[in-house]
């Protein structure tokens, strides 16, 4: 499962939520894919997840690890050209996205998942909203007014209850999200005669 969130701390109630996503992800033998960075929210949610004895996957652009914001303790930590290539992979490996609170970096990879879905750039991903304290209401208010005015009506395949999986428990937004994850076409029979 994919994570995008603040490299900021922001405050207090924002922080503990992270790391109670990253604890709840390496509970349940998920494993995280995130940003790889060790600030901020970032930093938490994969400390978290690997205290708690998960696997985690940071994906970087060379820009930022050469910044020294890279964190160093990942099960893997994998240096890309760019941000907009580290969205591509973070977006086509996850089966499910979270994304809590954050600031304009968490708004731009939620923005290229519902604007890439519209258009079928994406491949279709659960996406749930960690709505810690209301954090994202002004936006989810922002999208039922758009639909209301007729700017999602290219949406139409997917109804908004399904572009807008919120909670304020990481627990349930996370079994939300499984629960809409596609089941993996079944294996293969070996067709090959028996001899
Ligand atoms: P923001 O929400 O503006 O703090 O940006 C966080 C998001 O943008 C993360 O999910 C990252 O993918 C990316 N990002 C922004 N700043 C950094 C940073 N210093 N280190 C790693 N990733 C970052």
């Amino acid at each position: 499962m994919a994570v995008f969130c603040g490299a900021a701390h922001g405050s207090d109630p924002y922080l503990q939520a992270a790391a109670a996503t990253g604890r709840i992800l390496a509970e349940h033998d998920i494993h995280l894919l995130y940003g790889g960075g060790c600030l901020g929210l970032m930093g938490a949610v994969a400390d978290a997840a690997l205290n708690a004895g998960g696997q985690v996957t940071g994906i970087i652009p060379g820009f930022l690890q050469s910044l020294g914001v890279a964190h160093g303790d990942l099960t893997d930590l994998r240096m890309v050209l760019d941000m907009a290539t580290r969205k591509q992979h973070l977006v086509e490996e996850a089966d499910a996205l979270i994304a809590l609170p954050g600031g304009f970096g968490t708004l731009d990879e939620l923005a290229h998942v519902w604007s890439g879905n519209a258009l079928g750039l994406c491949p279709p991903r659960p996406l749930g909203l960690l709505n810690t304290h209301g954090f994202y209401s002004p936006l989810i208010a922002f999208v039922r007014t758009a639909a209301d005015c007729g700017f999602l009506a290219h949406h139409g395949h997917l109804p908004l209850e399904d572009l807008l999986l919120t909670d304020d428990d990481p627990a349930q937004l996370i079994r939300t999200l499984l629960a809409r994850v596609p089941a993996a076409p079944a294996a293969e029979e070996d067709l090959t005669p028996a001899a």
